[in-house]
């Protein structure tokens, strides 16, 4: 793809360079992400490029000081590729790299400057692979975003999530039905999603969550009477535009946690007094998490061996890519769309 373009093209297969990782695709998950890069009229990258943040695949051969691999073990392969030597990177947090920190908006990734999984094969630092066990690489490939992002939010906020306390998630579509199963499967708390779409509340209940809300002009009230007037202990936004943005702001509790995860590049306006009208209550804590470090990737890739995380899938080939972010672009995807080469 190029900024204002996207299209399939043949391109050689890459040979794996010292460090790296042939990878022959099983899976790519088509991201919201993957439509604003799309659009973007200009980026800090160079392209042509190949998307696909979200790939899953097996091991068919590596490059030089590449140790303890065998071809054809099933890996996920990080959506974020930090440089692998500054401090962040040590701890097992590329999504914090320095290196990355100091020269771009956000850390790069495959599919995010660099060529992703969007292809038959693809090239990924022998680092950034995640074995995956007896998992299938097709269901497998959303945990590479879907999964290990909403896992890192829940993590970040994890002090909140007490056994008595309420949990907002609006939008559970590609990310938020991942984050219903894993506050379900790693917490007490009551789980209240919102959405827009009937279809997908409905779905929500299998996924974990308690009650559903659905997100119109009453949301608000209704979720306050819900929690006593009070409001919840958490709420997880995964659209990021202003009215979500509002909706969760009004009905996150005074000292609760407002997580932003979803890039709809809404706003939130923040005034330093006494809360007037439509300003975060006194103590919440604002969070703007993005990606995930290697312990949330494993927490993810071990809760789904456990058969306690899912994605809701529809597969198609990979040749219906430039159809299929259509699609996604016109909310025509429930769930999410993995494509397969
Ligand atoms: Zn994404
Ligand atoms: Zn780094």
């Amino acid at each position: 793809m190029a900024p204002g373009r996207f299209e399939m093209q043949d391109i050689d297969v890459p040979e794996p360079g010292p460090g790296e990782v042939l990878v022959r695709v099983g899976g790519a998950g088509l991201c919201g992400s993957d439509v604003h890069i799309v659009h973007m009229k200009s980026a800090p990258f160079p392209f042509p490029m190949t998307l696909g943040h979200e790939t899953a695949g097996v091991v068919e051969k590596w490059g030089s000081g590449v140790k303890g691999l065998e071809r054809g073990q099933r890996v996920l392969v990080a959506g974020i590729w930090g440089c692998g030597q500054c401090r962040a990177c040590l701890e097992g947090r590329e999504n914090a790299c320095e290196y990355w920190a100091r020269r771009s908006p956000v850390p790069l990734g495959p599919g995010l400057g660099f060529n992703g999984g969007m292809a038959e094969f693809m090239v990924a630092p022998a680092r950034s692979l995640y074995q995956l066990g007896d998992l299938d690489p097709v269901q497998a490939a959303p945990l590479g975003d879907a999964g290990v992002t909403p896992c890192h939010a829940i993590n970040l906020v994890r002090s909140h999530l007490r056994g008595d306390a309420t949990v907002v998630v609006i939008g559970v579509g590609g990310l938020g039905h991942m984050a219903l199963q894993i506050l379900r499967a790693t917490t007490a708390c009551r789980l209240i999603a919102v959405d827009t779409d009937a279809g997908r509340l409905n779905a929500s209940r299998a996924h974990g969550a308690d009650d559903t809300v659905l997100s119109d002009a009453h949301a608000a009230a209704t979720l306050l009477q819900m929690t006593g007037g009070l409001g919840a202990q958490v709420v997880f936004d995964f659209a990021g535009v202003s009215p979500t943005l509002a909706l969760a702001n009004a009905v996150v509790a005074t000292y609760g946690a407002l997580v932003m995860v979803g890039l709809g590049t809404g706003s939130l306006s923040v005034v330093a007094d006494a809360p007037p009208a439509g300003a975060p209550k006194w103590g919440v804590t604002l969070i703007r998490p993005y990606g995930a470090t290697s312990r949330d990737i494993f927490e993810v890739i071990g809760l789904a061996q456990q058969g306690k995380l899912k994605a809701d899938l529809e597969r198609h080939p990979l040749s219906e890519a430039p159809g299929v972010l259509t699609a996604l672009a016109e909310g025509k995807v429930r769930g999410r769309a993995v494509l397969v080469p």
